[in-house]
Order: structure tokens, then C-alpha cells, then sequence
């Protein structure tokens, strides 16, 4: 006898808790109906033959051991996937993320360079208005430990903000004869 697993005694199937998720373009059918089965429960006849079914086919075994194991095996099925399926969102956001932060920093030396060319260049202790914002919004950082999808907006608009504070700045110092060398361009 094994210890592990359920027999029903009128169909001498067994089910010993062999469940998987077949996936959204699953080929796996159901032994009793041929459904089409995304999530596949495996019972094993008595040659031990494996013979996957699906929900669809519970109800034909009697209100018993198996039965019961098999809507326990659907739920844990069930939270595995949903677990799984927020775990690949988590590092799709979080791939999302560097990329995010990247642009960010580029825009944030950028931005920093420019104002430096500037103060080097107009011996000004004094930026322009656009140079400031442009400084303020450089100085900003990112508050550690927020959630992924929290920092993707965090870069998302700060990086807009600071390549828009160096079109603008850019524009500003064109009309005052101030024009930065082209290396300053943004892409
Ligand atoms: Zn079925």
C-alpha cells in the first residue's frame, strides 16, 4: 500500500497529489472528456498509467478521498500560478525600472553639466531661472526602498522633468547669445 495518495476503489484510479499548470497554450486534454486543460491533475490507473484530467472531471468521482485531494491539489495549483504570475510582473517592472533610472541619471549629468559649462563660462555666481529650476530638479533624489512600480514613475517624470529643464535652459541661453556647443544637444 502506499501511504501517499487516495485510491477510488470503483474506477481503481489514484491520485497522489501530481498537479501541474500546463500553461495558456496547453496540448493537455482531459482523459474522461478531452477538454483542453490548462491545469492538469494526473491520477494513474491501476497498470499505472498516467491519466491526466482537469476541474472539469472532478465530479465524476463519489463525494470522497479523492475528490476532496483533488479540489485541495486545484487550490494550492491555483495560488502557485498566481503567485508565479506576480513574481514575472514584479521583475518585468523592475527591468523597467533600470532602464527608467537610466535615462534618468544620463539626463541628471547632462543637466549638471550644463550648468556647470555655464557658471564656468559666464564667471556668473548667479544661474538664470531656467538654470536654477534645472539645478533644483538635478538635486532631487530618488527615496530608497519604495516599491518597484513606485520608482518607475519616480524616473519616468523626473527624467521628462530634466530633459525638459535643458530645452528649456538651452533655449533661454540661445536667446541671451549664451549657446551652449552642440555636445549639448539632447538625442
Ligand atoms: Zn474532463
Amino acid at each position: 500500500m502506499n501511504p501517499i495518495g487516495h485510491t477510488d476503489y470503483v474506477s481503481g484510479l489514484v491520485y497522489r497529489g501530481q498537479y501541474y499548470d500546463a500553461g495558456k497554450d496547453s496540448a493537455a486534454k482531459c482523459s474522461f472528456c478531452g477538454q483542453v486543460l490548462r491545469f492538469v491533475f494526473v491520477l494513474k490507473d491501476m497498470a499505472g498509467k498516467p491519466m491526466p484530467i482537469g476541474t472539469c472531471c472532478f465530479d465524476r468521482f463519489d463525494d470522497g478521498p479523492i475528490r476532496a485531494e483533488l479540489y485541495a491539489s486545484q487550490v494550492l495549483l491555483k495560488a502557485a500560478v498566481g503567485r508565479a504570475e506576480r513574481d514575472a510582473k514584479e521583475q518585468a517592472t523592475l527591468c523597467d525600472v533600470s532602464i527608467r533610472a537610466a535615462q534618468w541619471r544620463a539626463a541628471r549629468k547632462k543637466a549638471k553639466k550644463l550648468i556647470k559649462w555655464y557658471q564656468e563660462n559666464t564667471k556668473s555666481k548667479w544661474l538664470t531661472r531656467p538654470l536654477f529650476d534645472l539645478r533644483q530638479e538635478a538635486d532631487r533624489k530618488p527615496e530608497p526602498g519604495k516599491k518597484p512600480q513606485f520608482s518607475l514613475r519616480w524616473y519616468a517624470k523626473h527624467g521628462i522633468a530634466l530633459e525638459t529643464g535643458i530645452s528649456q535652459a538651452m533655449g533661454h541661453m540661445s536667446l541671451a547669445g549664451q549657446a551652449p556647443p552642440d555636445s549639448f544637444r539632447l538625442p
